[in-house]
């Protein structure tokens, strides 16, 4: 089975020459981030990741967490792969020193991220989760709340979850029924959350439940819902661990895929539960974790993809099959074969296009949280904005692809459990479904983030793509004017379908919604495309004075491959799109049934 190595190359490619990591060091605060301060960084997690993570994915898929009178057992090792992850600090790597972090930028942590999550994603769930818990404290917690679960959390001594999820409120949160009842200077929580990750599990002290729930007089809905801290033990005042609280885990699912992380149900019989922020305001303050989460999880597709093709590439330069069709002679590594290049390249270039999207949206994220200038905040929120869906929707997406590449072109091997492969198909396939479903992720997309706002961010964008088309123009490379034709026609699909979702989104919203997903779609690859573009012209300039020329000769070549297979699908993508619901929504609901 091929082990993990990570891609540092182009991870630092990404980081330097498309994010300008240099820039976003400049910011106020993120001195730290020097070249070769993030330089150690990348290898020291690259160490962690191959070294400690990656030996546990198979064995970790393999035995699961079991759950037995209301404990979770993590599988063997994950519990000290945990201990070694908070004690060299990387759980602290992004949040302010206030509470015990190292200060450094959303980008570097988002390439160590990348990492922890291509060697074993059941693992980097936990890490995730906490993340997006201590992002909602930050923001709306009382000075008290911080003071109290901030530092361990930071430490990565305590772990956090996301509760939002009840049988029947799933991607329609509105519907949230647990309840809340104040009683002094908390509130008792009482109600039943299921698909919690990590809800129970043996890695860290306590465990810092962030729920949902309605308090008495809550109007109905998503504006009758506030937020509630839930610790699994209960702090005493000098931040000893006190009694056990009443939220339990009943038990844990069975799942197609990252068995290793427990998926529980949690039920809450009158636990003592502190508000965060105010009350009836906790979809908001849930809205910045999910925000985190989903960008975070846009990540998990671009990170299984890296990792599926790794192993896939292994193979491929060794199983023997065939002749080669111009030589013919010996039987040949299958890696001579021009459909399994097709898809090793397929794999590789639409991974190098989501990291370098991922990395660039990071980047923007930085800027958003230190920029000194109202302005420079303000453009790039709306970018972040507008991009999280299409991270989170088309990452996740085509993770799932690329895992499913992995598995052909390892044949039926790519079937059987022991060379690895399928369990990245099985574990991508969670991607698209939690942290908002790539439906719900198209629906954010299409009405809140271009219709709402008349397609202001959008048209922004596509301002940016037109100039960078004249850039594009200067160079002499053939494989770079290939890629700018078709991201030139990728460009006035957006166009398209942007001016179509306009006018029916008041007029016909069916209709502007069934493309929804479609369009998603074209808004990845256009914005993927963009980068491969970036990086094309960036290499080109770098070549002449370069002493690794076969990286940068292979990215233009990596980039052309994207313009060829993946950028020209697009102007298909704008005719389903601008169809409309006419075919979509042609059939009643009986005739769905006639057979
Ligand atoms: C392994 C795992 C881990 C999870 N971890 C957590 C966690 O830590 N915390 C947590 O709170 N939850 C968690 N979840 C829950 C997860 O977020 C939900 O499963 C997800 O949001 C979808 O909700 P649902 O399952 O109820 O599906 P439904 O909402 O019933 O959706 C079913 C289908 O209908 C579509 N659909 C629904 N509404 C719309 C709409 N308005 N427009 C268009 N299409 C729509 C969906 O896209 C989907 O295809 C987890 C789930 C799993 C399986």
């Amino acid at each position: 089975m091929s082990s993990y190595t990570a891609p540092l190359k182009d991870m630092r490619f990404a980081l330097t020459e498309l994010a300008g990591l240099a820039e976003v060091a400049k910011l106020p605060g993120y001195q730290e981030a020097t070249p070769d301060t993030v330089d150690a960084i990348l290898e020291e997690a690259s160490k962690f990741a191959s070294e400690v993570l990656d030996p546990l994915n198979h064995s970790g898929d393999v035995e699961g967490s079991k759950w037995s009178d209301g404990k979770v057992a993590t599988p063997k090792g994950f519990k000290e792969a945990y201990r070694q992850y908070a004690e060299s600090g990387w759980s602290a790597l992004p949040f302010d020193a206030e509470h015990g972090g190292q200060g450094l930028p959303k980008l570097v942590a988002t390439a160590v991220e990348e990492m922890l999550t291509s060697s074993n994603m059941s693992f980097s769930l936990c890490p995730l989760l906490t993340q997006g818990a201590i992002h909602a404290l930050e923001l709306a917690g009382s000075d008290a709340l911080k003071q109290t679960f901030l530092g361990n959390m930071v430490a990565g001594k305590w772990t956090g979850t996301m509760n939002l999820t009840e049988p029947q409120a799933g991607s329609d949160l509105a519907l949230v029924k647990t309840r809340a009842k104040p009683a002094g200077d908390h509130y008792l929580i009482t109600g039943q959350k299921i698909f919690i990750t990590y809800g129970e599990h043996d890695m860290a002290e306590n465990i810092v439940h962030l729920v949902l729930a309605r308090t008495p007089e809550a109007p109905e809905g998503v504006k009758g819902i506030s937020l509630f801290l839930v610790p699994k033990f209960l702090v005493k005042p000098d931040g000893s661990l006190g009694e056990r609280n009443g939220a339990k885990c009943a038990s844990i699912e069975h799942k197609l895929g990252i068995h290793a992380s427990p998926t529980a149900v949690m039920v809450f019989e009158n636990a003592k539960g502190y508000l965060i922020g105010e009350e009836n305001k906790g979809l908001a303050y849930m809205f910045v974790m999910m925000n985190s989460a989903r960008f975070s999880v846009g990540l998990e597709g671009m990170s299984i993809a890296e990792r599926a093709f790794q192993r896939a590439l292994a193979y491929a330069k060794e199983r023997l099959q065939g002749k080669d069709l111009v030589q013919g002679g010996k039987t040949v590594p299958i890696i001579r074969h021009p459909d399994v290049r097709r898809m090793l390249m397929l794999m590789k270039s639409q991974t190098e296009a989501m990291r370098a999207l991922a990395y660039v949206v990071a980047a923007s994220m930085d800027v958003v949280s230190r920029s000194p200038n109202p302005e420079e905040k303000k453009k790039h929120q709306a970018f972040v904005d507008l991009m999280i869906p299409v991270v989170k929707g088309w990452s996740t997406e085509t993770g799932i692809d690329v895992a499913s590449l992995g598995v052909q072109v390892h044949g039926g091997m790519g079937f059987i459990e022991e060379t690895g492969a399928a369990q990245h198909l099985r574990d991508a396939r969670i991607t698209t479904i939690y942290e908002g479903t790539t439906g719900i992720q198209a629906s954010d997309l299409v009405g809140r983030k271009i219709a709402r706002e008349g397609g202001a961010t959008v048209k922004e964008w596509l301002k940016v793509l037109q100039q960078f088309d004249s850039e594009l123009g200067k160079s002499k490379n053939s494989d770079i004017q290939s890629l700018r034709t078709h991201l030139a026609a990728a460009v006035k699909a957006v166009e398209e379908s942007v001016a179509f979702i306009l006018s029916a989104a008041s007029k016909d919203p069916n209709a502007a919604f069934a493309g929804a997903v479609p369009f998603l779609k074209l808004m990845g690859i256009t914005a993927g495309g963009w980068q491969m573009a970036r990086a094309a012209l960036i290499a080109e300039k770098k070549l002449p004075a370069s002493e690794d020329k076969p990286f940068l000769e292979a990215k233009i070549k990596t980039a052309r491959f994207f313009g060829d297979h993946v950028l020209s699908q697009a102007s298909g993508l704008a005719a389903t799109v601008t169809s409309g619901s006419a075919a979509v929504m042609s059939l009643s609901d009986e005739q769905f049934l006639a057979a």
